[in-house]
C-alpha cells in the first residue's frame, strides 16, 4: 500500500539533498552551469584529469556541477550508488544495449516490454549480430526456459507496457542468479521511478541483497513532471559496470543540455508528492471503472483481478497513473476512437505522468495488447481533479451509448 512516510522520505531527501552553494549565494535551487570548454590550471593539470572518477571537471561532454548533482539525486531516488545521464529513455535502453552486448550474444525481452526496446532488437541490435529472445515476464518458468550461456543481457519491465500485468519481480531476478550467472539484469524503473519499489533491493532483509544490475528510467516521465523535457537515465550500484557503460557513453559522445538538467532537478523535488496524488487518483478512477458495464476488465496492478495483483500486492508500496480499460468486444472500434476523441480533459498523445492526463486507444490487432480481444484505451492520470476527470469519462461514455 502506499505509504506516506516513505513518500515524505523521498521528498525530504530530494529537497535537502547535500549541495555546497557558492560562498554567500545559498540558494535553494543549485546553480546552473553550461560548458563545453573547462579551463585547467595548467598542462599537468590537464595531464592529471580523469574524467571516469568525477572527482574534476574535463569537458562540457563529461558533466557539470549541474549534471553532476542531479545524477547524485536520481542514484539516491533509485537506490543506487552511480547514475549516468542520456538524451531519453529509450537512449538509455539503447546505451545498456550497446554497451553490454556483442556479436553472438543473445539479450532477452519481456514480451509485453515497451515497443521501442523490442523494434530496437529487431532492427539495430540484429544488424550487429545480437539476437534477442522474448519471454512471459508472468511465467519465470519460461524466462527460466529461454536463458542460455549466449544470454548477457535480461530486461525486466514491470508492468507490461500497455497491458500493466505486474510480474514476480524477485522470481525473475532469482532464475537468473541461478541459471545465468554471468548474465546483467536490467530493470526499466519508469513507472516504479524509485517510489514504487526498491530496484537494488527487492527482498528486504535477504542476505545478499537481491536486486537488479541496473536500472534505466525515463525521466521524460515522472521526475520531469512537466511533460517538458525529454531524457533518461543509467542506476547502478557496481563501479566495474559504472565504468563500462561510461566508457560507452563517453565514446558515443551522449549528452544532455543544462536547461533540461535543471528542468528535472526541479521536478525531482515534487516528483514523490506528485506520484502519491496520480497513484490516488488512478485507483479512485479504476474502482469507478469496475463498476461500467463498458468494460470487461481493468487492468491496474493496484487493482484486484488485475494481472499480476498479487506479485504488486507483496512487493509494491505505490502504483503509478496509468491504468489499461478493456472495453467490450461487442463495442466496434471506431466508436472507441469515437468515445476517445469525446473526452474533453484527456488529450490524445503519448508519454505520461505529465501534468495533463491522456488516453490512447489499442485496437485488438495493434500487436502491443496480447490476447485481449476488445480494444483497450490506456488512460495516464494526471493532475487535474479526479471527480472532473469521472465525469468527463461518464459523458464520453453517454456519448458511446447514443454511438
Ligand atoms: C516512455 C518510456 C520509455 C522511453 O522514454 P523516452 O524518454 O520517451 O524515450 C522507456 N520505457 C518506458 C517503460 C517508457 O514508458
Amino acid at each position: 500500500m502506499s505509504d506516506n512516510r516513505d513518500a515524505d522520505a523521498k521528498s525530504t531527501q530530494q529537497i535537502h539533498h547535500e549541495y555546497v552553494p557558492p560562498p554567500g549565494f545559498a540558494a535553494v535551487a543549485p546553480a546552473l552551469h553550461r560548458a563545453s570548454t573547462v579551463l585547467f590550471e595548467d598542462v599537468a593539470a590537464m595531464r592529471a584529469s580523469h574524467w571516469l572518477d568525477k572527482n574534476t571537471y574535463t569537458y562540457g561532454l563529461h558533466g557539470t556541477p549541474t549534471s553532476f548533482t542531479l545524477e547524485a539525486r536520481l542514484a539516491t531516488l533509485e537506490g543506487g550508488t552511480h547514475a549516468m545521464l542520456v538524451p531519453s529513455g529509450l537512449a538509455a535502453i539503447a546505451l545498456v544495449d550497446q554497451s553490454l552486448l556483442s556479436s553472438g550474444d543473445t539479450v532477452l525481452i519481456p514480451a509485453n516490454a515497451y515497443f521501442p526496446n523490442k523494434s530496437l532488437a529487431a532492427h539495430e541490435l540484429a544488424r550487429w549480430g545480437i539476437a534477442h529472445r522474448f519471454y512471459d515476464p508472468m511465467d519465470v518458468e519460461s524466462l527460466r526456459a529461454a536463458l542460455g550461456d549466449d544470454v548477457k543481457l535480461v530486461w525486466i519491465e514491470p508492468p507490461g507496457s500497455v497491458t500493466l500485468e505486474f510480474p514476480d519481480l524477485r522470481g525473475l531476478v532469482r532464475a537468473v542468479r541461478a541459471h545465468a550467472p554471468r548474465a546483467t539484469v536490467a530493470l526499466d524503473n519508469t513507472w516504479g521511478s524509485g517510489l514504487a519499489f526498491d530496484a537494488f533491493d527487492l527482498d528486504p532483509g535477504a542476505t545478499p541483497a537481491l536486486g537488479v544490475d541496473l536500472t534505466i528510467h525515463a525521466l521524460t516521465k515522472y521526475p520531469s513532471g512537466g511533460a517538458d523535457v525529454m531524457m533518461g537515465s543509467v542506476v547502478l550500484r557496481s563501479q566495474a559496470l559504472h565504468d563500462q557503460l561510461a566508457l560507452t557513453h563517453c565514446r558515443l559522445g551522449l549528452g544532455v543540455g543544462p536547461n533540461d538538467v535543471e528542468l528535472v532537478l526541479r521536478g525531482l523535488q515534487t516528483v514523490a508528492l506528485r506520484y502519491a496524488a496520480q497513484d490516488a487518483a488512478t485507483r479512485r478512477i479504476a474502482q469507478w471503472a469496475l463498476g461500467r458495464k463498458e468494460f470487461v476488465r481493468v487492468l491496474h496492478p493496484a487493482t484486484s483481478g488485475s494481472p499480476g495483483h498479487a506479485h504488486w500486492a507483496a512487493q509494491c508500496r505505490a502504483a503509478a497513473g496509468l491504468l489499461t480499460l478493456v472495453f467490450d468486444p461487442a463495442i466496434a472500434p471506431e466508436r472507441i476512437d469515437r468515445f476517445v476523441d469525446d473526452l474533453r480533459l484527456f488529450g490524445i498523445g503519448w508519454s505520461w505522468a505529465g501534468p495533463m492526463s491522456l488516453a490512447v486507444p489499442y485496437r485488438p490487432d495493434s500487436g502491443r495488447v496480447g490476447d485481449y480481444p476488445g480494444t483497450l484505451v490506456r488512460l495516464s492520470i494526471g493532475l487535474e481533479d479526479a471527480g472532473d476527470l469521472i465525469r468527463d469519462l461518464e459523458s464520453a461514455l453517454e456519448g458511446l451509448a447514443r454511438a
